[in-house]
């Protein structure tokens, strides 16, 4: 059993130090608030037993060093700019890094477990009296909350499918452990996955693919609903948001 730990920051602070991203997209802006209140949000996640006690489910693999998952925050446009072929997502679970290493990887594969998540949130989710309804606008911080519970379902699961190596070394190791990264991702040929509560044995690839979005999507609704309470609520959040309300773009008002 091992404990994963989880740290939580701006995309920008991940890039190495001669990274210029490209066309100079905008810097993600990550007021203290939000920041804290992500940080608070990455210590609930550690905190979970799942986390907490993660298990080993491919000891044909060589154990590898992981102990941490890096969750990193970009501003749309910066997001788009650093993964081109991802643009438009909200969250990513990074294997393959682009071309111009922004993180210092040093080669095509990510060297640690790393997500990323669209920050700030849609303009939906900003304040904008007579708009929107408190009870809709709580679903959609819940939903956009699940982005992040979401890709670190991702992570975790890519943790425990590897034994806790990293893609770069999963990769190199790929013919001597019979699994492709593929495999490590979605555990196909490794386990079952859990859907609904039932145990379903994957038929073949796209199976597999879609098996684990569903049981990602499960594992980060579960999740969510344990720590977006009491400090973290949708409530707090939204709060939150409403007092960085002049840093973000407001939709037009409605005549
Ligand atoms: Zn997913």
């Amino acid at each position: 059993m091992r404990a994963m730990n989880l740290v939580i920051q701006p995309i920008e602070e991940a890039f190495r130090p001669e990274y210029t991203p490209p066309h100079g997209a905008a810097p993600t802006d990550l007021p203290r608030e939000a920041r804290a209140y992500f940080e608070a949000a990455a210590r609930s996640l550690a905190a979970l037993p799942e986390l907490q006690g993660m298990r080993t489910v491919s000891p044909d693999i060589p154990e590898g060093p992981l102990r941490q998952i890096r969750v990193l925050l970009a501003s749309p446009e910066m997001f788009d700019c650093v993964f081109p072929d991802s643009a438009g997502a909200l969250g990513l679970h990074v294997i393959n890094v682009p071309e111009d290493d922004p993180f210092g990887d040093g080669g095509e594969l990510a060297t640690e477990l790393r997500v990323m998540i669209c920050w700030p949130p849609s303009p939906d989710l900003v304040p904008c009296p007579g708009n929107m309804g408190e009870f809709d606008r709580n679903c959609d911080a819940f939903a956009w909350l699940v982005t992040l519970t979401h890709e670190v379902a991702h992570a975790v699961m890519f943790a425990e499918n590897g034994n806790f190596n990293v893609p770069a070394t999963l990769a190199e190791m790929e013919i001597e452990i019979g699994r492709d990264l593929f495999d490590i991702s979605t555990g196909y040929g490794i386990r079952a996955l859990v859907v609904d509560g039932v145990e379903v044995e994957p038929e073949n690839m796209e199976h597999a693919a879609d098996l684990m979005e569903e049981a990602v999507e499960e594992t980060g609704r579960r999740w969510a609903e344990v720590i977006v309470t009491g400090d973290l609520s949708t409530l707090a959040f939204l709060n939150m948001l409403d007092g960085q309300r002049g840093d973000f773009p407001l939709p037009a008002p409605t005549p």
